[in-house]
């Protein structure tokens, strides 16, 4: 079972990601929790250049590969595995956040960002996607606190509002395989929502 964590900055992913992950793990199930871009140590070389300042002068394609890259490793390495050996695995972060940052955000048409992603992951695709949705405005103040905060701002506001019109319009296209939240929820209300959606989908699931 995938399950995919995707939302905009400040949204509380890898929060809600730790808890899902313990609240598994207390349920004795082996759940394994990971993320992109940088998972692998080819994948973290690959973070060091597309979250570096300096390298702001990259081409949106350029870009765009290079999260493909990230991803390609990131499956072979580590969710094709963990899959294929029966855990319950948790991404931050997958093909949503491509289509969302390198799509609507750089302006690459959607469906070729959709057709490298799914190449770069082997047609791999999360079981349930959790959205913690936000308005930038709020996700952007949550995240200026933190440390690497002032690459944020080389983005305008409506590059981030398109990253957010695009993750709700996916979750409206396939609502079934969607958890969309209100991120301004505090972390408990939001964990309990997710824990509720997650178990209604393993209890689902036949029997191994
Ligand atoms: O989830 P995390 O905060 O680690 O993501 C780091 C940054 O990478 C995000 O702020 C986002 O701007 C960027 N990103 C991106 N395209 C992706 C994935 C992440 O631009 N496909």
């Amino acid at each position: 079972v995938l399950i995919a964590f995707e939302g905009g900055e400040g949204a509380g992913k890898s929060t809600q990601v730790r808890r899902l992950q313990e609240w598994l793990a207390d349920e004795g199930l082996v759940a394994r929790a990971s993320f992109e871009p940088g998972a692998t140590p080819a994948g973290a070389g690959i973070r060091g250049i597309v979250l570096d300042k300096a390298q702001a002068g990259l081409a949106p394609r350029a870009e765009a590969l290079l999260y493909a890259a990230d991803r390609a490793q990131h499956v072979h390495d580590v969710l094709r595995p963990a899959l294929d050996a029966g855990e319950v695995v948790i991404t931050d972060r997958f093909i949503d956040s491509s289509l969302a940052y390198q799509g609507a955000g750089r302006t690459i048409p959607l469906d070729d960002v959709r057709m490298l992603s799914r190449w770069a992951a082997q047609g791999l695709q999360p079981d349930l996607t959790i959205l913690l949705d936000l308005p930038p405005e709020v996700g952007l103040a949550r995240a200026r606190g933190r440390a690497a905060a002032d690459r944020l701002e080389s983005e305008s506001l409506d590059f981030h509002q398109r990253v957010r019109q695009t993750f709700r319009a996916l979750a409206e296209a396939a609502p079934d395989r969607y958890l969309v939240l209100d991120a301004r929820q505090s972390p408990d209300e939001i964990a309990a929502a997710i824990r509720m959606r997650v178990a209604r989908f393993l209890s689902g699931l036949p029997l191994q």
